[in-house]
């Protein structure tokens, strides 16, 4: 292997995260460029017909279509990969397209599913609407008991389903008790780690099997495209979820692949530095509003756990006001920080999740799961973390707090 163009797996399998996250997976072409090359191809052509039935046939290596394989795409999963310390990696066109694949690719009518009941709007929508339609039960949970997940067990239960710290609640879950009860049921356990990134959370590590992400939040960083990614094992990437992601085409561009690949070039430094930005402001808010829900502090009910499993808390975070119309108020005054339902952005943005994020479900489901009418999710983000203290504070003042 040239020096070059070639990567070695198992020199950079010893690299740390910091490095991977910069150099895992590339994969130079015969010019040697330092930065990765975008091949924006769908296809691929070959020397004979024998080399095109033989790439079918798959015994020999190389590219048939970009629906299967791209080189840009495929550096962007060896990263992904290497940084999550898995087998391997699939991406896919965001991060509900790794969800749906990642729960589809291993349910069939009959089976039975446990879910975090916090969850990201779009996640309750696939357990409570899309798995029932084809014959797939479902239960949620508060997943920060992981004892029920273990009540909720059923003969056909095949797959938990949850989000550690949870959109928009930040509940906590007990990756290791929760994957063990998993293993020990043969249960694969799904864990969506988009609020983390395996920067500061790495569920494998505690047990999971399979650990899915929006890479349009934190690992792009600079809220530019939409990206989403599963991780696991080589089994259950190369025999479940494979065929399923070739034949129903949730395919990645090879362009915002590349959006990524350079996300993730920064990735460590922002995850980092974003954490520690958002536990300044969250001790500013603290006090001043009723409610301050941030795992990295100790006034959090799970702080102890999250700072187990947790390199650093994260970015994002959620505080309570008095209802939607003080928080439509507090978000209406600010003059910085942007109203936004992103997150992971460089940028600081502020949403509502009671009319935005989880205006699709039910209002009987929100309570459930904790999202009170005042409920405010905030994205720190890289800005001098002094002006957006003095942006909320203004902000605050504007609305008598
Ligand atoms: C944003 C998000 C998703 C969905 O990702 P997209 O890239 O927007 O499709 C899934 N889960 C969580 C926890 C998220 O924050």
């Amino acid at each position: 292997m040239k020096k070059s163009t070639g990567q070695n797996r198992e020199i950079t399998r010893n690299w740390r995260p910091a490095t991977q996250a910069i150099r895992g997976g590339t994969a130079r072409s015969e010019w040697g460029e330092t930065s990765e090359a975008i091949f924006l191809t769908s296809g691929y052509s070959y020397d004979c017909a024998g080399d095109a039935a033989a790439r079918f046939a798959r015994t020999q290596d190389g590219m048939t279509y970009s629906r299967l394989q791209n080189p840009t795409v495929q550096m962007l999963e060896e990263r992904i990969a290497l940084l999550e310390g898995a087998e391997a990696c699939r991406t896919m066109a965001s991060g509900m397209a790794a969800m749906t694949a990642a729960l589809l690719c291993q349910l069939s009518q009959g089976d039975h599913v446990v879910a975090g009941r916090a969850a990201f709007g779009s996640c309750r929508w696939l357990v409570d609407t899309l798995l029932p339609r084809f014959g797939i039960e479902t239960t949620t949970v508060d997943a920060r008991d992981p004892q029920t997940f273990a009540d909720a067990l059923k003969p056909n239960t095949k797959v938990f389903f949850f989000e550690t710290p949870a959109n928009p609640t930040m509940d906590v879950v007990d990756l290791e008790a929760v994957c063990g009860i998993a293993r020990a049921n043969n249960v694969v356990s799904v864990v969506d780690n988009a609020f983390a990134t395996p920067a500061l959370q790495r569920p494998l590590d505690f047990g999971a099997d399979v650990v899915a992400y929006s890479a349009t939040k934190l690992m792009d960083g600079q809220g530019r495209v939409l990206a989403g990614a599963v991780t696991g094992s080589k089994a259950f990437i190369e025999e479940t979820l494979l065929s399923f992601t070739r034949n129903t085409g949730p395919t990645l561009s090879a362009f915002n692949a590349w959006v990524v690949l350079k996300g993730m070039e920064t990735l460590d430094l922002r995850a980092h530095r974003q954490s520690e930005a958002a536990i300044e402001v969250a001790r500013f808010l603290e006090g001043r509003v009723p409610r301050v829900l941030h795992p990295g502090l100790p006034s959090h009910p799970q702080h102890a756990l999250a700072m187990k499993q947790m390199d650093a808390a994260g970015p994002i975070f959620a505080f309570e006001i008095e209802g939607r119309a003080q928080a439509h108020g507090l978000l209406d005054a600010l003059t910085l920080i942007d109203i936004s339902n992103n997150i992971g952005d460089a940028r600081s943005l502020m949403t509502h999740p009671a009319s935005t994020t989880h205006a699709g479900v039910s209002e009987d489901v929100r309570r459930d799961m904790g999202v009170s009418e005042g409920m405010l999710r905030l994205n720190v983000g890289l800005e001098d973390v002094r002006d957006l203290i003095d942006d909320l504070d203004q902000a605050l003042r504007q609305v008598g707090l």
